[in-house]
């Protein structure tokens, strides 16, 4: 019985790929907030935007080190529309969108309980009942900017979710980037969950929101301001990022095996 033959167009496909040099790998980083919109606040003071976009330019540095282009959605300390995040995402055409983020709990009991690290992908249904809060907290910047969320959510993301080829490497990229966030951030580790946030659904690369800590915590947040612990966390996401570059590449460039020995 012969062998499946490759197609010429395979064949010469695979060719080109192999002698082209690798294109350099683009990753958008979104520092959550900005300008007015200020996120959570820790118990002295300290921004969730002001340390979102410090850790970004962090992790944009460390990523540039190992050769990715790096954009961020905004490079100062000014409000952006969730909606024209995704749409500078999208015209940037990235092989990876990182949206970062830090969580904070309502009530006092909770401040002084919850620190750690969460990474979430998108869903059209949140994984638990604080999955379904953070995406919520998250989600309440889009409150009226100029693309409010569609009227039936639900169904956008489901046909979101139904066009996007990239999910399940948004979860790929969600597990590598928060194996090794947990083990430098030293926190308690909240997993890797699901949510509807409204600044991944229209994103069409394999996309995150990581919340790095609990900005409402007095002792994380202490970490939070310091300039050490904010470049290892963002190596971690860094090497999480690079990973599933790494491993993608892999998976996206085979080799003509088949048509490597002649009959
Ligand atoms: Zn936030």
């Amino acid at each position: 019985m012969p062998g499946r033959m490759p197609s010429a167009l395979a064949f010469c496909t695979a060719l080109l790929l192999a002698a082209a040099p690798a294109p350099r790998p683009r990753v958008v980083v979104d520092p959550g907030h900005g300008g007015a919109q200020e996120g959570a606040i820790s118990p002295d003071g300290l921004l969730e935007k002001t340390v979102s976009l410090d850790v970004a330019r962090r992790l944009k540095a460390a990523l540039e080190h190992e050769g990715v282009e790096v954009l961020l959605t905004r490079e100062q300390d000014v409000l952006l529309a969730l909606a024209d995040r995704v749409t500078f995402a999208n015209q940037a055409r990235p092989d990876v969108f990182v949206s970062l983020h830090l969580n904070s709990m309502p009530t006092r009991r909770l401040r002084a309980k919850l620190e750690g690290v969460q990474t979430f992908f998108l869903s059209a249904s949140a994984s638990g009942e604080d999955a379904r809060r953070v995406a919520e907290t998250e989600n309440a910047d889009s409150a009226g900017a100029a693309a409010p969320l569609p009227s039936d959510t639900l169904a956008f993301i489901l046909a979101d979710l139904r066009r996007s080829e990239a999910h399940a490497d948004s979860a790929r990229l969600a597990y590598a980037v928060h194996s090794r966030l947990v083990p430098a951030s030293g926190g308690s580790d909240h997993g890797v969950q699901q949510a509807p946030f409204y600044v991944l659904t229209g994103v069409d690369a394999p996309a995150v929101l990581v919340e790095f800590g609990f900005i409402s915590h007095p002792e994380e947040s202490r970490k939070l301001a310091r300039p050490e612990y904010r470049d290892r966390v963002a190596q971690a996401i860094a090497d999480g990022v690079r990973a599933f570059l790494a491993q993608t590449a892999v998976r996206d460039r085979r080799p003509p095996v088949a048509s490597s020995t002649p009959p």
